[in-house]
């Protein structure tokens, strides 16, 4: 398995497309390597009576698969935990520890765990496990002496970038691959199937447009970033 510079660990099919589509889109076109981390199989996303779970997560990887193809992310990695499954235990830690020495990349961006209130507790274990996942354990030497029997060294990451952030300290650019994002929140039909396109774009374009105010670009994804200096 080759590094990729940027991996993205996303609770659901569809949370990265919301939260990071349009930065992937313009990393994928500068030549970065992106690497896609879907924790849970999605598999209680519907208010349909006649959609069977199981079939709903075979349905949204395929959702998944077709987004991050058009976007030009890499690989796509599932987990396939149940959905509303996730906790911040010391296995789901490890399994994130893994692909973090396996891929090695510089960037990581997740759901920001410090969302107040209303947030889905997928995404807050998710974007909890993440970041501890990054600091310390993927970096220290004696975390897992498995895994450096398996081959798996330490590795240090040098940037987290949180989706919904309530504190947004850093706006990415997206005003070029906008409609790259729009199509590619689009593929998870099973989602905003039920939304018609035309306002579908409206309302992801007013929302960009609100996140680059003060910037002198039109149109951004916000984050609240973290450098990892130690
Ligand atoms: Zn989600």
């Amino acid at each position: 398995m080759k590094p990729a510079q940027v991996m993205v660990v996303t609770p659901h099919p569809d949370d990265a497309e919301f939260g990071v589509a349009g930065t992937a889109a313009r990393w994928a076109q500068e030549g970065k390597q992106i690497v896609y981390v879907v924790c849970t199989n999605g598999d209680k996303g519907t208010s349909d009576n006649n959609m069977k779970p199981e079939d709903l997560a075979r349905i949204r990887e395929k959702e998944q698969m077709a987004a991050a193809r058009l976007l030009g992310v890499r690989e796509v990695i599932f987990l396939r935990h149940p959905d509303q499954s996730l906790e911040d235990t010391a296995e789901f830690r490890k399994e994130i520890v893994r692909l973090i020495r396996v891929y090695r990349p510089e960037t990581i961006v997740t759901a920001d765990p410090y969302r107040r209130y209303v947030w889905h507790r997928d995404h807050r274990i998710t974007g909890q496990v993440t970041l501890d996942a990054v600091f310390p354990y993927a970096r220290d030497l004696f975390s897992y002496p498995d895994l450096i029997e398996e081959g798996l060294q330490p590795h240090k990451v040098r940037e987290l970038l949180f989706w919904a952030a309530d504190d947004v300290n850093y706006r990415s650019n997206i005003t070029d691959t906008f409609h790259l994002k729009v199509a590619a929140l689009r593929c998870h039909e099973s989602q905003v199937g039920h939304i018609p396109p035309p306002q579908l774009e409206e309302w992801l374009r007013e929302r960009h447009r609100e996140l680059a105010e003060g910037e002198e670009f039109q149109l951004a994804e916000a984050f609240h970033r973290v450098e990892i200096t130690r």
